[in-house]
């Protein structure tokens, strides 16, 4: 066993001085601990900026039917094509290590938020079971006990069920979206316990017209959910 680890670690070594691992969106040499992305590539990410106007455009988009009570995100999706691709590699690469990342920087940014942080648990948005062993695992959920680990808050990735198959919310308008999605999920009844009366943070990976989450956030009080909030770690606005 020793010897075949030796083996593999010293093959890794030759592959990484052969072909040395390049940052996916800069294209440079990563150096021992970085992976995928380079941290030049991850501190210069657009950042949502806490001001009024992103503020406001955030509160009216995500926050007017009252399903989701604050939301907070760190990088702004449409803007950057580098935060696409650390989504897209998130998704379809098996980078569980970005959703680590993810996590953390969601965790820093909410941490002082006296109603993000002041969760009683984290949840994230479910993929169906189907979807999720096609892909081995559920991004929003990895991100999710990430900022669980962070924040030392407790998670809780089955308290929301997809209980329909739904085809992609890109194929949608918002309108649509919003039908494609509805009655999506539910709350199985030994889980309510830990809904009823509680104030969740609902996590998911990228926010777009936010059909998707506020549908999640709605089932949530409905089911006895005092406050909902919402945080990824990336949005469109
Ligand atoms: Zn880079």
């Amino acid at each position: 066993m020793r010897i075949a680890e030796g083996f593999i670690n010293i093959a890794e070594a030759f592959v990484n001085f052969v072909y040395p691992p390049v940052c996916s969106t800069c294209t440079r040499n990563l150096i021992r601990g970085e992976a995928y992305i380079c941290a030049k590539c991850w501190n210069g990410f657009e950042r949502v900026a806490p001001t009024e106007t992103i503020i406001q455009t955030i509160e009216e988009k995500f926050l007017a039917d009252e399903a989701i009570d604050k939301i907070d995100s760190v990088f702004l999706f449409e803007q950057d094509p580098r935060v696409r691709t650390a989504v897209h590699l998130l998704k379809y690469n098996g980078a569980e290590v970005i959703a680590e990342k993810f996590g953390i920087y969601i965790a820093r940014k909410i941490v002082d938020d006296e109603k993000l942080s002041m969760c009683n648990a984290i949840a994230s948005v479910p993929l169906h079971d189907a979807r999720k062993r096609e892909r081995g695992y559920n991004q929003s959920e990895l991100i999710g006990r990430s900022i669980s680990k962070e924040l030392q808050i407790k998670f809780e990735p089955n308290i929301l069920r997809r209980v329909r198959q739904t085809q992609t919310q890109t194929l949608f308008d918002a309108e649509g979206r919003k039908r494609n999605i509805s009655g999506a999920f539910d709350v199985e009844e030994r889980f309510l316990p830990e809904v009823r009366g509680r104030k969740i943070l609902l996590i998911d990976d990228v926010i777009t017209t936010g059909a998707t989450i506020r549908e999640c956030a709605r089932v949530l009080k409905d089911n006895g959910a005092v406050e909902v909030y919402a945080a990824s770690a990336a949005i469109t606005i």
